[in-house]
């Protein structure tokens, strides 16, 4: 089974389904030649997309254009379904940086088309993530760094705070539409400065002060 370590403790959580938020950062929705939707922009990753801290991403075949893209990510703690924003931080377990891998050439097919992301998303090892680190050492969520580096050159570097959707609002509106389970990994969107990424590359994905990744790159 597919675990998630637990940081600075013996524990480990298996990991569920991936719920991941899209174009949550203006910038990010700019870069891409869109405006912020109207209505969250939900996708799903498989577990089989996970890789733990140390992995590597494979890209398949039918890509030449895989992209980085740094996240929170959110893991739930405890079952939820319909519950209120009131309520909803009570059940996070705790926090984790995150990579919601992409390819960029699949997506814009999709996009193009109106077909689905399921592919360029949800493809084996697009979901690095890292230690998760207990929500009790995370006062606000809202007020972290997340920085990602290439081969140690700085590609994204955005705060948590420009983060259009907030915390408690994704879970309760999740929680209306899928039942959110132990294990469970909310990807909670991306700040600007995606970009492409070739085999042989190191990938170093960060909440400063709080958490690392380091993630290489392959082809399968
Ligand atoms: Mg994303």
């Amino acid at each position: 089974m597919r675990q998630l370590k637990i940081q600075s403790t013996t524990g480990t959580i298996p990991v569920g389904k991936m719920l991941c938020l899209g174009k949550n950062y203006e910038k990010h929705a700019k870069e891409m030649g869109g405006e912020v939707p109207p209505d969250p922009v939900i996708f799903l990753k498989p577990s089989t997309a996970l890789v733990g801290n140390g992995g590597t991403v494979l890209i398949p075949a039918i890509s030449d254009d895989l992209h980085h893209e740094v996240e929170l990510v959110v893991v739930v703690g405890s079952t939820a379904r319909d519950v209120a924003p009131e309520q909803a931080m009570d059940h996070i377990l705790g926090y984790a940086v995150g990579l919601d891998m992409t390819l960029r050439d699949v997506q814009s097919v999709a996009k193009q088309r109106g077909e689905p992301w399921a592919v360029a998303k949800g493809f084996d090892t697009s979901a690095p993530i890292g230690d998760i680190v207990p929500k009790e050492r995370v006062p606000d969520p809202h007020n972290l760094m997340l920085k990602l580096t290439v081969n140690g050159q700085v590609r994204q570097h955005g705060a948590t705070a420009a983060m259009i959707l907030k915390i408690p609002y994704i879970i309760s509106y999740l929680s209306r539409i899928y039942t959110l389970e132990p294990g469970d990994c909310i990807f909670t969107g991306t700040p600007e400065g995606v970009s492409r990424v070739q085999p042989g590359d190191m990938l170093v994905a960060e909440i400063e002060g709080l958490a690392t990744l380091s993630v290489g790159v392959g082809r399968r």
